[in-house]
């Protein structure tokens, strides 16, 4: 297939729920193997526990696929919202950290006061091709997570880099599955204070799975699971002023999904908790 003729099969469909927003997901018929991943986010916002949005949609061979945000608001603590954005399965093969997400926002419901004064952006899908066709890459071979902000023409990045430009987050954090890995570790990029939320994150996911302490961890030098290189062109903030800190949190892929989830819950709630304390201290509160 030429490349014209690839690019022909994936076009960006406009903005805000171009796909789905006159008639909800959650009522259509399954169409393909996402809604497998996404129906228990449908869930939790006829509940009331999510809100529901799009990023917009793009079509994919004979599919329309779609990149859905899911906002969790926490009770107000009378200081200024802060907004965080968390990212799942941008490499397709790694819906572990969907299934993080969920739980996540279950939680919200038995500790509400880990939450309050947050809006977490949850995006449990944002590879929905690979998922679909169970590859890391998306069905056009690109791994996505190599493509961000380098005028890259995937839709899936075109539509994360909108959403990501748009939102100001003050942090990101994406999930991962390592399958070469034998314990729990992370990136940090951004803020000065990323390294500083990982180390509690993963001391608090620690019961749950053990650190990889190894001093090279996928080809990066590391220290006590942290890692302050990276890769070009994953998932982050880009150029964004004031950076957002920015957090990769990986589980090894081998382990049972559920220590999986419950060791990146665990590093989420210590991350929202600790990155609370740090803003009281800075307002002097
Ligand atoms: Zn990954």
């Amino acid at each position: 297939m030429s490349q014209d003729a690839a690019e022909s099969q994936f076009v960006v469909l406009s903005g805000e729920g171009n796909v789905s927003k006159s008639s909800p997901a959650s009522q259509q018929p399954i169409r393909h193997a996402c809604e497998k991943v996404l129906r228990p986010f449908w869930g939790a916002v006829e509940t009331g526990v999510l809100e529901s949005g799009s990023l917009g949609g793009f079509v994919a061979g004979t599919g329309a696929y779609e990149i859905h945000r899911f906002i969790l608001r926490g009770a107000s603590d009378g200081n200024a919202t802060v907004r965080l954005g968390i990212f799942a399965t941008i490499h397709g093969d790694e819906p572990q950290g969907a299934a993080a997400l969920i739980e996540l926002s279950r939680l919200s419901r038995r500790a509400p006061e880990i939450f309050r004064g947050y809006e977490l952006h949850l995006y449990p899908l944002c590879n929905p091709t690979g998922y679909e066709d169970g590859t890391r890459h998306s069905r056009r071979g690109e791994d996505l997570n190599r493509h961000f902000w380098c005028d890259s023409r995937e839709p899936e990045v075109v539509l994360l880099e909108r959403e990501i430009a748009a939102q100001n987050f003050h942090g990101i954090i994406s999930l991962h599955a390592d399958d070469t890995s034998g314990g729990i570790y992370g990136f940090v990029r951004g803020a000065t204070i990323s390294r500083e939320l990982l180390m509690p994150a993963l001391a608090a996911a620690e019961p749950h799975i053990q650190i990889n302490r190894a001093p090279v961890i996928d080809g990066f030098r590391a220290q006590g699971g942290v890692i302050v290189e990276g890769y070009d062109g994953i998932l982050s903030a880009g150029n964004i002023e004031p950076r957002p800190f920015e957090i990769v949190f990986e589980t090894p892929a081998h382990e049972p999904v559920e220590r999986q989830v419950q060791a990146s819950v665990a590093a989420l709630s210590a991350i929202l908790q600790r990155y609370r304390a740090m803003l009281s201290v800075a307002s002097g509160i």
